[in-house]
């Protein structure tokens, strides 16, 4: 059985154990609607969790340098851990910026590119979004153009958020090698053909857990983030 398990591992390649932290908006919870204050840290919480992670020695990596390092067998260094935001809210400009900076943490940001496009109130400006690229601290990446459940999109509908949102980022900022992330963690093996087709390194899931392997690139795990005590956190990290 054992010779059996090893094959096995080496068919699967490396286990990487990296936490892909969870965020979306950036504010205090109103205490009226759970699905909404599920969505929020608060600034100080945030402030506070990116701090611990800089003083017990975390090492922060885009996204995009995970899926490499994935991809390619490299190793992480010890105490890895991914910063993430969905939606593009424009809070992660105004209450996490300084944070990210003072704390020396990389974030990958996932954009909604026709809030962006249209100038939704809430959501990150085009200019907003050029602050956090030159920053260094951000990369950005796909989070569709719509945000639809894309497992219950038409084929066409499908082909124009994945391929639409990575013609936006393109021309908005140049391009370069982007990474995705599902809607709603909403995805199927269409999904996923159509998301590396369009040429996107990986691909981000809500699916819990902190472990990856080669052929979770497109549907990597994350661990949602909300305020609560820093001894809670630091569970979340180790979980
Ligand atoms: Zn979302």
């Amino acid at each position: 059985v054992s010779w059996l398990g090893a094959l096995r591992r080496g068919l699967d390649g490396p286990r990487y154990r990296v936490p892909i932290l969870m965020y979306h908006r950036l504010a205090e919870p109103m205490g009226v609607d759970r699905r909404y204050d599920n969505l929020c840290v608060s600034p100080r919480a945030f402030d506070e969790q990116m701090r611990f992670l800089r003083r017990r020695g975390y090492k922060t990596l885009f996204a995009s340098e995970l899926i490499l390092a994935i991809r390619d067998g490299h190793a992480v260094p010890e105490r890895s851990v991914v910063v993430t935001f969905d939606d593009g809210y424009d809070n992660v400009l105004s209450a996490g910026m300084a944070p990210l900076e003072r704390y020396d943490v990389k974030a990958s940001v996932y954009l909604i590119t026709e809030h962006h496009r249209l100038g939704k109130p809430g959501f990150l400006s085009p200019a907003q979004i050029h602050v956090l690229d030159r920053s260094g601290c951000v990369e950005l990446g796909s989070h569709s153009r719509t945000h639809p459940k894309l497992d219950q999109t038409s084929d066409q509908q499908l082909e124009d958020e994945i391929f639409g949102s990575k013609a936006y980022l393109d021309e908005l900022l140049g391009a370069r090698a982007w990474t995705f992330c599902f809607p709603y963690g909403n995805y199927d093996r269409r999904v996923v053909r159509m998301v590396r087709r369009a040429g996107y390194l990986g691909a981000l899931s809500t699916r819990p857990g902190a472990e990856h392997r080669p052929r979770d690139l497109y549907g990597l795990r994350r661990i949602r983030v909300v305020t609560e005590p820093i001894d809670s956190f630091a569970r979340l990290l180790h979980g």
